[in-house]
């Protein structure tokens, strides 16, 4: 598919010890936090000690997968070459509507397997209610499956 080639050189996510939760859960079509089983206190990225109560025991917690963009840019070149290519495309900060306090950066799409700016930039809000879809990317032992965000009401 030529959304494969576009992507190819693209960077994916090296989970280590405390994010591959994360990672496994991504894989089933689930958005889970980290949050502390002391205090019940969440946190991202996923770190093997509570900030608030510095307990090292930890659960995962299954989101709605619902959020609002809390800040977005459109990357131009220069660019590593891989993702050259795909330019312009945006980058979001989106806030979890289950946990504002919580951020994930990810990719505003038309669909789950679209290409990255498959948004047109001039759709891109503040605010704008979001909703997270799950794409898998890489080939092999490298294949993972990465978050991406989609318009609730394009
Ligand atoms: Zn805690």
């Amino acid at each position: 598919m030529t959304t494969e080639s576009k992507e190819t050189g693209m960077l994916l996510p090296v989970p280590d010890d405390d994010g591959a939760p994360f990672w496994s859960y991504a894989a089933e079509g689930e958005l889970r936090v980290q949050a502390c089983a002391g205090c019940g206190v969440r946190r991202f990225p996923p770190r093997p000690c509570c900030p608030h109560c510095r307990s090292f025991e930890c659960e995962w917690q299954r989101m709605s997968g619902r959020g609002r963009i809390w800040s977005y840019v459109v990357a131009h070149p220069p660019l590593l070459p891989g993702y050259a290519e795909a330019a312009p495309y945006n980058v979001l900060v989106v806030e979890l509507a289950d946990d504002p306090s919580i951020r994930l950066v990810g990719n505003l799409v038309a669909a789950p397997d679209a290409p990255l700016g498959s948004v047109a930039a001039d759709k891109l809000r503040i605010g704008a209610p979001v909703r997270a879809v799950f794409r898998q990317v890489g080939e092999g032992e490298q294949r993972t499956t990465v978050p991406r965000w989609v318009l609730e009401r394009p």
